[in-house]
This record gives C-alpha cells, structure tokens and sequence, in this order.
C-alpha cells in the first residue's frame, strides 16, 4: 500500500480514538441516570461509531506483512479506545487480525461510554467453520478435552 495512504489511515484512527464520547453521568455507581444514557445509546455499526468507512481500509492482500502487523495493533487500540475488546487467540497472525476487526466495521453494536468493556469472541466453537482457521481455534482444545473425557481407555491409564 501507498505509504502516504497508510499514514493517514494511521492518523485518522488517532482522531477517531480522540473523539470517543464520554459519559454525561459522573464515575461511580451503576445509576438510574446512566441506565438511561445506556438504553438512549443506540446499536450502530463500529464504522460509525469511529467515523471511519470500510472502504479506508484496504483488502488484506493489499498490506505487506509489516504493514499487516502495524494497521492490527492500531486497529486494536482503536477498539480499545471505544472499548470494544477482541478476544485473538495468542500467536493469531496480524493479517486474520486485520481481517476480523475490518469485516466488524460492518457489525452493529452499542457503544457504552464509561469504559465499559465489550468483548468479542468470534469463534462460534465450530473448529470448522472458525473464524481464526482450525489451527488457531481456541475451541479445539476444548473438543479434544471433551473427547478424552470421554474416551475410556484414557481413565484407566
Ligand atoms: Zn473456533
């Protein structure tokens, strides 16, 4: 990708992150007044809570691997900014990063000022059709799990 373009993507995710709403409800207790400020908080896709169209961002086949690994730590500290959390199994490559966090730009959501974190899991525990690919799919291990659970020859070992 254009260095140029890459920079003022960078940039104008900085300016996204600094333009996070803050709650009109004073830090403290979970409250009547912030309840509502919840629900008057409407679901709207994560492009438009950062201000930023998908198309800014390029196809991952577009960004070499370095720019793949600067664009997902960026990309991730946006969410943070909005706190919005993406649950990555460890060691996920920076493109399936960049890859989820761009098709969520799509995803619809709400936004909950005072740092309230969002968590996204991705993975629907079907290794197959998983999302962070089999190797990488956290839920593997917990169907490898359940199978010596249940596998007798394991018990009496
Ligand atoms: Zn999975």
């Amino acid at each position: 990708m254009i260095k140029s373009n890459l920079d003022q993507l960078i940039s104008d995710m900085h300016q996204s992150a600094l333009k996070v709403l803050i709650s009109k409800v004073p830090e403290g207790e979970f409250d009547a007044d912030y309840r509502d400020e919840l629900e008057a908080s409407q679901e709207q896709t994560m492009s438009k809570w950062f201000g930023l169209g998908k198309e800014l961002f390029p196809p991952s086949e577009m960004l070499t691997s370095e720019e793949l690994n600067l664009i997902s730590d960026k990309f991730e500290k946006l969410w943070a900014a909005y706190s919005f959390y993406a649950d990555f199994p460890k060691g996920l490559p920076a493109k399936c990063r960049y890859e989820l966090m761009r098709e969520y730009l799509n995803h619809s959501c709400q936004y909950r000022p005072r740092g309230w974190k969002q968590c996204f899991t991705f993975c629907d525990y079907e290794p197959e059709n998983c999302p962070f690919g089999r190797e990488y799919c956290p839920c593997k291990d917990l169907d490898t799990l359940f199978d010596s659970l249940h596998d007798d020859s394991t018990h009496l070992q």
